[in-house]
């Protein structure tokens, strides 16, 4: 079959063997990390560092779907052998980035404040992530199996909302300030980061079945306290049984569930750190 040697399209910019790599389109209708990766190498910078920028789901983006058989960002770290193509691209992911400090791009219909996810211990991921100018940093690990991050020193962003311009520049701003701080490309002094506020996930806020009626009304990162309504429908309103912090929830992001309970675990890498490293290792 035409599609049977599918891989991921790498090009490489600067000298010696990269240990850096940004990384978009592992979701095929996702195009606004490919267009701030077009941005910054359309003045042809000079690379200090060499630096892998890989489109992750080629046969995807070609026929804007998110995915052709699997959602790539749940099957890592992939199976070279496997029927679906995600699982092969994921695996050959893996092998690309492998000992790179890596970001991949996502948009999202949740929130148009850009939100990094890291998996929980690895100890490169929180550095790269903490100097980023970036407000929310969520630790996915104990919900979401199969993610791209759970693979190791990978950060994934949220940039925004899907197709919207803006997001397009904040995934250009923040690989900019990637390349920056890993002394890649030298052009701009650091920007002034936000204070980053550091999350955990630790549940999924199910939609109820048979009512499609329902609005949200928490708003993202805002918590939510016992008792108040996070969601209205016509047979009323849902309340929640105990505080959470809202997290990727939308109406139509998913199917199934609105998004994720998290809660806040503080705003320094150094509370990350405590909270999420086990130092005994
Ligand atoms: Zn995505």
């Amino acid at each position: 079959m035409f599609d049977q040697d599918i891989a991921p399209h790498v090009i490489e910019f600067g000298p010696g063997d990269a240990d850096l790599a940004v990384v978009c389109n592992m979701h095929g209708d996702e195009p606004t990390g490919a267009r701030a990766i077009h941005r910054i190498l359309e003045p042809s910078p000079e690379f200090e560092r060499a630096v892998k920028f890989i489109v992750a789901n080629p046969p995807a983006s070609i026929s804007n779907h998110r995915s052709l058989d699997v959602d790539m960002n749940r099957v890592f770290p992939g199976d070279p052998e496997a029927d679906e193509r995600e699982r092969r691209l994921a695996a050959q992911l893996v092998t690309e980035t492998a000992n790179c400090d890596t970001v991949s791009f996502h948009t999202t219909h949740s929130t148009n404040e850009p939100v990094a996810f890291v998996s929980e211990g690895d100890p490169r991921a929180l550095e790269i992530v903490s100097q980023l100018p970036i407000t929310y940093v969520v630790n996915e690990a104990s919900v979401v199996d199969g993610s791209f991050c759970s693979t190791g020193q990978v950060v994934s962003i949220e940039a925004g909302k899907v197709q919207q311009p803006n997001a397009t520049a904040k995934a250009e701003m923040l690989i900019r300030a990637f390349l920056d701080n890993e002394g890649a490309v030298s052009e701009e002094p650091p920007m002034h980061a936000p204070v980053t506020n550091y999350f955990e996930l630790y549940d999924k806020v199910d939609k109820p079945s048979g009512d499609e009626s329902y609005e949200l009304l928490a708003r993202n990162f805002e918590r939510v306290e016992e008792g108040e309504a996070y969601a209205k429908s016509k047979k009323g309103f849902l309340l929640a049984d105990e505080p959470f912090v809202p997290i990727l929830m939308s109406q139509s992001g998913y199917g199934e569930i609105f998004g994720y309970r998290g809660q806040k675990v503080g705003e320094s890498v150094e509370d990350a750190k405590e909270a999420w490293l086990d130092e005994e290792k």
